[in-house]
């Protein structure tokens, strides 16, 4: 499959997700970098976000609540090309009602070959990495190609099913056997 190039500007898109149990987590997590953060621009779910905000003292553009359709919210954005860069500290020990939209948060993440930080370490290599002072190409598969193709070989099955169909039909109508 072919490949393209999307661009990251020097400035990144980071969104923010901390689920209850690890918001305090996050919280640190940010105080520490809170230099490092200060030259992008921050997306949050909605709770999260109001708390980074009162932490930091700047805008964090704050979606709905995860549970509300804010992880999904996130994941649009994403696939519109809007989001860089995604730090989401979900918890690996208590079930959440929203659990499909982690989990399509996360995949959409892989799909676009985002960088995803899902605890500390991960996030403290991520912010430190000589990669965020610079503009940055991260390649997709070429899905367009994909899109193009996979119509193109649906349409080919529907009209051969039609075929297939028709003829056993015709076939049940007039053989002796009946059913
Ligand atoms: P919240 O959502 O920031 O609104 O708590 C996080 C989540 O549960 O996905």
């Amino acid at each position: 499959m072919k490949v393209r190039k999307i661009p990251m500007s020097q400035e990144k898109r980071i969104a923010l997700v901390a689920h209850d149990n690890k918001k305090q987590d996050l919280l640190e997590w940010v105080r520490f970098n809170r230099d490092l953060l200060a030259r992008h621009v921050l997306y949050a779910t909605g709770t999260t976000g109001e708390i980074l905000e009162m932490e930091l003292g700047r805008e964090v553009r704050k979606f709905q609540s995860g549970p509300l359709g804010g992880d999904q919210q996130i994941g649009a954005k994403i696939v519109d090309g809007e989001i860089d860069f995604l730090v989401f500290f979900w918890d690996p020990l208590e079930p959440l009602p929203h659990d499909p939209d982690i989990k399509a948060l996360l995949r959409l993440a892989v799909v676009w070959n985002i960088p995803v930080a899902c605890n500390r370490a991960s996030a403290d290599f991520m912010i430190s990495s000589p990669l965020m002072e610079g503009e940055y190409d991260r390649l997709v598969p070429d899905y367009e190609t994909y899109q193009k193709r996979r119509v193109r070989l649906l349409l080919s099955e529907e009209e051969e099913t039609v075929e297939k169909v028709e003829q056993p039909a015709d076939n049940a109508l007039s053989g002796p056997a009946g059913g």
